[in-house]
């Protein structure tokens, strides 16, 4: 199997590169923002419980985030492989990750973290807010938070993947075209190795 974590903060294009790189290794694409939002929409008790954390930009506690995941996981039990966006976002969250992998006989390959500047994730995220209806793009204070949690709680999680030689960084600055170019490269020379 090839299970991938894309790694980035709020911004980095995330969402954007897991839904091409779906189509081209045929994957199953899980976004832990995604499945909220959806919650949301649907007005589960789900959705009412994630709503209040995201609408300030703070992350959803662990046991729920990690609960929602295995459950998405095991939909797809005939999956060649996992995209996981915005999943881990902490480290219980990559533990918990790679036990449930371990119990159904695979594992993360590598992790793929995109790499782009602050100023220009304000940018496209405050972009993004002009039209994507999610209120925690719109709202310059939210973006921040978002941007601080990632600092302080989330990019630790790329010290996990580093320690197993699972970590690859990505130029996430440029086109999405060429971004999708250097995330398919890596993923292709990964690939001869499996
Ligand atoms: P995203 O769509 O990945 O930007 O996520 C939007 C929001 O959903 C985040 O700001 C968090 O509030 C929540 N969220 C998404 N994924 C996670 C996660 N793995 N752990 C905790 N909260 C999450």
């Amino acid at each position: 199997m090839l299970n991938i974590v894309l790694f980035g903060p709020p911004g980095a294009g995330k969402g954007t590169q897991a839904e091409k790189l779906t189509n081209k290794y045929n994957l199953v694409h899980l976004s832990t923002g995604d499945i909220f939002r959806a919650n949301i929409k649907g007005e589960t008790d789900l959705g009412t419980l994630a709503k209040s954390y995201m609408d300030g930009g703070n992350l959803v506690p662990d046991e729920v985030t990690i609960k929602m995941l295995e459950a998405e996981v095991d939909k797809n039990p005939n999956a060649e492989g996992f995209i996981f966006d915005g999943f881990p976002r902490t480290t219980p969250q990559a533990k918990a990750l790679e036990d449930f992998m371990k119990g159904k006989g695979t594992t993360i390959s590598v992790m793929m973290a995109l790499d782009v500047a602050e100023q220009e994730l304000i940018k496209r995220l405050l972009s993004r807010g002009k039209d994507s209806g999610r209120a925690d793009d719109a709202n310059e204070e939210v973006i921040a938070n978002r941007i601080g949690v990632y600092n302080n709680q989330t990019a630790v999680v790329a010290d996990f993947y580093n320690k197993q030689n699972k970590f690859q960084k990505i130029d996430g600055m440029g086109s999405i075209d060429e971004i999708f170019g250097r995330l398919c490269a890596a993923i292709d020379a990964f690939k001869v190795q499996l």
